[in-house]
């Protein structure tokens, strides 16, 4: 494809996260304090508008989509979007829509989801312990989530289980939360908390659990084969042998991604982050809503790619979570 979007280390950008939302019916304690101020709601893109952003992406060679929030199925007639962007789907240029969601409203989409095009859903779960989940996303309530994976997986729907890590909180669910999804044949990934909003009373250097520590303590258990096989994406996979399970690790803390870093983020506001781990953002908004025409969005569009950075500063090495960033990750689609 000649209008590739190709950035300055020669890495084409075939992933765009969107978030549509910054609202959210759960309050999880590592992505938003109790008291979130949420964006007045002129300026969000509207349904339309992020159909337009999202279709010159896909129109540059984006093929992977992937809708996340805040919580994206909050969002007012989402399923709306969601089966217009079916059609880019149907043409061939998108490979796969998909969506990472806390699963609350999955019970009442799941089947529309499935008939728009998505086949795999990401679903965030950090405990099966009905009190603690109920601590850790503060207004959240464990049955809706299960009974919303039981409706997506009745509707045909692939789940992948995202869970944070965090110390002194789901360390003693490690094997727990494996078996479960074996049982249920869902995939699992954990992921390191990252410094992101504002830290308030949780501190994200009490809440680390390092992966490296995960994955030792799984050999206590198991034999563990690291897999060379990467989604193009931060995951890492290893496979227990004794149960074939595979385990996806995301650790984005360590640069062991950027250089196939094949991705961009698009906010609800129409803000472009070319980094997750960087503060420059290209404004894609104005030039949007500046012409219906998509010459001028076209070009804001790769000006941003041709500013993306080689990697990100995140660091927990030193005492302090270097490179931390002041936006919320519901803010930027996590
Ligand atoms: N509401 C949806 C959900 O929870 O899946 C989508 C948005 S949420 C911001 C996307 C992902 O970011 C979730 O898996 C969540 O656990 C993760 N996340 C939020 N804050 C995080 C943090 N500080 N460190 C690591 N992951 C975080
Ligand atoms: Fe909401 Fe997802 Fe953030 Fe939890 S992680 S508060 S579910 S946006």
């Amino acid at each position: 494809m000649d209008n590739a979007l190709i950035d300055p280390f020669q890495r084409a950008i075939s992933y765009l996260r969107v978030s549509v939302t910054d609202r959210c019916d759960f309050r999880c304690v590592y992505c938003m304090s109790e008291n979130m101020t949420f964006l007045p709601k002129k300026d969000l893109l509207s349904l339309e508008e992020l159909d337009r952003m999202c279709s010159a992406f896909v129109r540059m060679g984006v093929q992977k989509l992937r809708i996340t929030g805040g919580e994206p199925l909050v969002r007012r007639d989402i399923l709306t979007f969601f089966r217009a962007m079916s059609r880019h789907l149907e043409s061939g240029a998108l490979s796969e829509l998909t969506l990472t969601t806390n699963g609350s409203q999955l019970e009442k989409y799941a089947v529309d989801l499935y008939a728009a095009g998505v086949r795999r859903i990401n679903v965030s779960l950090d405990t099966l312990d009905e009190a603690k989940f109920a601590r850790i996303t503060r207004w959240g309530r464990l049955p809706q989530v299960l009974r919303g994976i039981d409706a997506a997986q009745a509707a045909g729907l692939r789940v992948k289980l995202n869970a944070v890590a965090l110390k002194g909180f789901n360390e003693d669910e490690l094997f727990s939360l494996a078996e479960w999804c074996a049982a249920r044949d869902c995939d699992l990934t954990w992921i390191e908390v990252m410094p992101m909003g504002d830290l308030g009373n949780e501190d994200r250097l009490d809440q680390y659990w390092s992966l490296k520590d995960l994955r030792a303590r799984l050999r206590e258990r198991y034999t563990v084969t690291d897999l060379a096989e990467r989604s193009g994406g931060p995951a890492r996979y290893v496979r227990l042998e004794e149960t074939g399970q595979k385990i996806g690790f995301i650790t984005p803390l360590t640069h062991n991604f950027c250089e196939s870093c094949n991705r961009v983020r698009l906010t609800c506001t129409g803000g472009l982050y070319m980094c997750l781990g960087q503060e420059d953002m290209a404004d894609l908004r104005a030039p949007l809503r500046a012409s219906p025409d998509d010459a001028l969005l076209d070009d804001a569009i790769r000006a941003a790619i041709a500013r993306k950075p080689k990697g990100h500063d995140f660091d927990y090495s030193r005492q302090r979570p270097d490179g931390q960033m002041s936006r919320h990750m519901s803010h930027t689609g996590g």
